[in-house]
């Protein structure tokens, strides 16, 4: 795609990497097919494809977004599907990103959005505040129904509605607090390895046991794992918001004590079992960049991040007895771990390994509607997203979905009887851990 930037416009590093993102895209138009919100509505401004015209023209002219721009690049999942599908190599994330980051410092939204949008931002990265506001939830759920009424089929949802959607998604009851920050969890027998494991701030509320499962089969297999002390969100909940100060700071926070942590006593890998964050962890180096005093270290943390089943892979694992032999899986490919990460094969690989019967799920390269903050604030195409992706699950018949993102899970959850449960969770059942339940 040719672009016309100036060359005082190419100074700034993050319009020279626009452009260089920009001029690798040939319009080919191969991404509108695989994604979702083109799939659902059929509007090209609704595709990829759209959607980079939508940001060149608005990084070119140096205009303020308009409500066109902003109205669809909400409407964005940032899934990625489109850069799975790109045969150019365009890097959407980085584009998409960057205009998130412009649409908040430049675009007024209405007064009521910007209030939601900043209680998103402040109660999620929390977990102190998250589970308070999930009690919350859950005492003013039975009201929802005085709530206002609007059409459900309004191209941008009112308050009322995307009120109802995040009362929609506290659970019925929350879990006892898991292990904290600071704790360390000695291996069993011979130490083959050490490393830490992100403790997320929605997961560690809504679902301790996936950590703890985790760590469970970690140290029954040689491993040291590390809660760090002083971590904090990854930043990603913020990020997609486009809130890149918050973000930004947080990684510096994190790469500040796992590299502390690691110069104590060593750090093999820092774990991850939520992908959403895991894809943004990868990409601190590139977050980082420009900065002199993080940009080395970054890229050091992003090399050390590893999804927790890339991790597990290297791992000799001991499957005890057969008691699960004849479960069918359907594996929900989490877009932040196929798309984001390009990790497709290795959850899948370790369940049939460890004895269960693994189905791939139709449309698996679809989002699940989940992504992050997205349920909240787009629920309408979020609910359809959700309903499809629970049709196709429900065409392979299982006793059971895996996924490996806390979104996802409570997502697909919302819509099925069926268990659904971490793919670590399952591996840890496979090697002596208990037996998993069902989310919420
Ligand atoms: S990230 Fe997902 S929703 Fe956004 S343009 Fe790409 S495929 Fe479409
Ligand atoms: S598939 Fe890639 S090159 Fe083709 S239009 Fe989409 S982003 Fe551009």
């Amino acid at each position: 795609m040719k672009t016309e930037f100036s060359l005082t416009q190419l100074a700034d590093p993050d319009i020279a990497e626009a452009d260089k993102i920009l001029r690798a895209c040939v319009h080919c138009g191969f991404c509108t097919a695989t994604c979702p919100t083109y799939v659902l509505l059929g509007d090209e401004l609704d595709s990829p494809r759209g959607r980079i015209y939508l940001i060149k023209e608005m990084l070119e002219k140096d205009r303020p977004p308009t409500p066109e721009v902003v109205k669809h690049i909400d409407r964005c999942l940032s899934c990625l599907a489109c850069m799975t599908t790109c045969p150019s190599g365009v890097n959407y994330m980085h584009l998409v990103d960057q205009a998130r980051v412009r649409i908040e410092k430049q675009y007024a939204r209405p007064l009521a959005e910007r209030a939601l949008r900043a209680v998103l931002a402040l109660v999620l990265p929390r977990p102190g505040l998250f589970r308070i506001g999930m009690v919350l939830a859950r005492l003013v759920r039975p009201f929802a129904a005085l709530l206002p009424a609007t059409r459900t089929t309004s191209a941008t949802p009112s308050l009322w509605r995307r009120i109802r959607a995040m009362l929609a998604l506290a659970p019925a009851s929350l879990p006892p607090k898991g292990a904290q920050g600071g704790s360390v969890f000695p291996a069993q027998g011979n130490k083959t390895g050490r490393v830490a494991l992100l403790q997320g701030c929605a997961q560690q509320v809504l679902a301790p046991r996936i950590n703890q499962a985790a760590i469970n089969l970690l140290t029954r297999h040689g491993v040291e794992v590390v809660l760090v002390k002083d971590e904090q969100c990854c930043g990603a909940l913020t990020h997609h918001l486009g809130h890149d100060g918050d973000a930004l700071a947080r990684a510096r926070a994190n790469i500040s004590a796992w590299l502390a942590e690691a110069g104590r006593g060593g750090l093999d890998a820092i774990l991850v079992t939520t992908s959403g964050c895991g894809t943004v962890i990868k990409d601190y180096g590139f977050l980082l960049r420009e900065d002199p005093d993080f940009a080395g270290p970054a890229a050091t943390v992003s090399g050390l991040a590893k999804d927790i089943t890339e991790y597990v892979s290297g791992i000799e694992l001991r499957p005890v007895g057969a008691q699960h032999s004849d479960l069918v899986i359907a594996y929900h490919s989490a877009c932040s771990l196929q798309h984001g990460q390009k990790i497709t094969q290795a959850p899948k690989e370790l369940l049939s390994k460890t004895g269960f019967v693994v189905k791939d799920v139709p449309e698996s390269h679809l989002c699940c509607g989940s992504a992050g903050t997205y349920n909240i604030l787009q629920p309408d195409i979020a609910d359809r997203l959700r309903d499809r992706k629970v049709a196709n699950i429900a065409m392979v018949k299982p006793d059971m979905i895996a996924a490996g993102n806390i979104g996802c899970m409570m997502q697909i959850a919302g819509g099925t009887s069926v268990p659904v449960v971490h793919t670590i969770e399952l591996l840890d059942w496979a090697t002596g851990g208990p037996r998993p339940g069902s989310v919420g």
